[in-house]
């Protein structure tokens, strides 16, 4: 077998496999077979038509209808001779060993009991953990035997004191580590596991702390994805910044990196209410096109984008947005590609990242059969960068004229000219000529009044130096 069609995860290789799912009992439980069909997915497994073709054997158990709960009990009593089975593997050369689970209801209530008693099934897992069999599997792949998750385990907290080098007054604050999406292109909820939030009252102490003895004036939230921040624990991004928002001597907060299907409205209003959240949201969209969106699992449609964009608007009507851009998805036509194009005037974005696809070994993306060429790709992603210079060209015009507060980071030259530059809260880079040579600015807080502008820089002039504190 090629190595491209191993997908390594972790310490495991994960050659391709099938896995049979028997689903009973109500509509619900044939959409949880389907999530666990389509994480699965992500380890290498496609649907076996036959039980006995398959690798991986997960009943998916009823306990409110009667018929169904005998038939599974009578399905895994049958099960017993797949563990039995001594014919060779052809993926992996070795005996058979087919992997048997049992999930759904049933499992949730009586997983220990039923583990212990069917010497056959190797785990259980219950309705509340369905998103997580992608490491159970892993588990049970790696191993381990016999066991029972109904509940996901958080309970090793993450927390972290977070460290400051650079001596600056601006500080990275990780709040959430890994992912629970499984966008299609990305490796990301592989290499870095689910996800996991710091408590919210360690991070108002956290960020306290480095106001208080490191100086700190600027914070950025990080986090794969800071919107699902506190779901854990019933907390929220929200009620994280509307904390930090009452924290003395912290003059600017900025979260990075936002998923629009988990924009609340909470989240929303606190743009409205928070006196220091930066006026600016950096919210990916990928794709203008629902399809190619639907191809990529990444859960909203652009009418729902299009909304939060209008929302946030609204909320506060400083706020600038950005966004992130693929171009050449797997499969993508030139008429989604035109989609993306549309979208770039619809949402009338200050600046994006844009990037020509790229495969992610382990990915599903990676698997796609693609009839795109890398030269397809290139001019999609010429397209979509023309195209948002000349709209971000325009947007920045309107600055022209206007007073900006912005946080000085450094000196340069610029064609011969000594220029300090900084970031305004809506994070566009601003460079203006100093007072005198001498003059130093560094980490002032200062306000600039744009003179020019193009696309890609910002001039300004020095109004008022308000020196290191506000
Ligand atoms: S793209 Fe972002 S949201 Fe999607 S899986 Fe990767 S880290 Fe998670």
């Amino acid at each position: 077998m090629s190595n491209e069609n191993i997908i390594t995860v972790g310490d495991l290789e994960f050659p391709p496999r099938k896995v049979w799912l028997k689903t009973y009992g109500c509509q619900m439980n044939y959409h949880d077979t389907e999530r666990i069909l389509s994480h699965l997915g992500s380890l290498n497994f496609t649907l076996a038509e036959e039980q006995h073709d398959a690798d991986l054997v997960i009943f998916n158990t009823c306990a409110v209808r009667d018929l169904a709960n005998q038939k599974f009990y009578s399905h895994l009593g049958e099960a017993k001779h797949l563990k039995e089975r001594t014919d060779i593997d052809p993926q992996t050369g070795l005996k058979k060993n087919v992997i048997v689970a049992a999930g759904g209801c049933i499992a949730q209530t009586e997983g220990k009991e039923l583990v212990a008693k069917y010497k056959q099934l190797d785990f259980a897992f219950g309705t509340d953990v369905i998103d997580n069999i992608g490491e159970m599997v892993y588990r049970a792949y790696a191993g381990e035997k016999k066991f029972t998750v109904t509940s996901w385990d958080r309970s090793d907290n993450y927390s972290i004191e977070t460290k400051i080098t650079q001596g600056t007054p601006q500080a990275f604050v990780n709040i959430i580590k890994g992912c629970d999406k499984f966008c299609s292109y990305c490796i990301v909820p592989f290499t870095r596991g689910r996800e996991k939030s710091r408590r919210l009252d360690e991070i108002v102490k956290d960020v306290s702390r480095l106001v208080e003895y490191s100086g700190i004036q600027e914070v950025t939230l990080l986090g794969q994805n800071v919107n699902s921040f506190g779901k854990d624990h019933g907390e929220s991004l929200a009620q994280l910044i509307t904390e930090l928002d009452k924290i003395n001597g912290l003059e600017l907060i900025r979260y990075t990196t936002s998923h629009p299907y988990d924009v609340s409205d909470e989240l929303v209003d606190v743009h409205r209410t928070a006196k220091k959240l930066a006026n600016h949201l950096h919210l990916p969209v990928q794709s203008g096109s629902n399809t190619v969106l639907q191809r990529m699992l990444r859960e909203y449609t652009i009418e729902h984008y299009l909304g939060l964009l209008a929302k946030m608007r609204k909320a506060n009507p400083n706020m600038i947005i950005s966004s992130d851009i693929i171009a050449g998805f797997p499969n993508e036509t030139e008429e989604e590609h035109q989609e993306t194009l549309k979208l770039l005037e619809l949402a009338q974005f200050d600046f994006i990242f844009s990037y020509s696809y790229s495969s992610r070994k382990g990915t599903k993306a990676a698997r796609m059969d693609d009839v795109l060429t890398e030269d397809i790709r290139g001019r999609r992603l010429r397209e979509i960068q023309a195209k948002q210079l000349g709209i971000q060209e325009k947007i920045r015009q309107e600055m022209v004229g206007k007073t900006y507060r912005v946080l000085v980071e450094e000196k340069g030259l610029n064609k011969g000219v000594t220029k300090w530059t900084g970031r305004t809260s809506c994070s566009r880079i601003v460079h203006f000529e100093p007072e005198t040579p001498e003059s130093n600015y560094q980490w002032h807080w200062v306000d600039v009044e744009i003179i020019s502008v193009t696309a890609l820089s910002t001039q300004g002039r020095l109004v008022k130096d308000y020196g290191k504190k506000l």
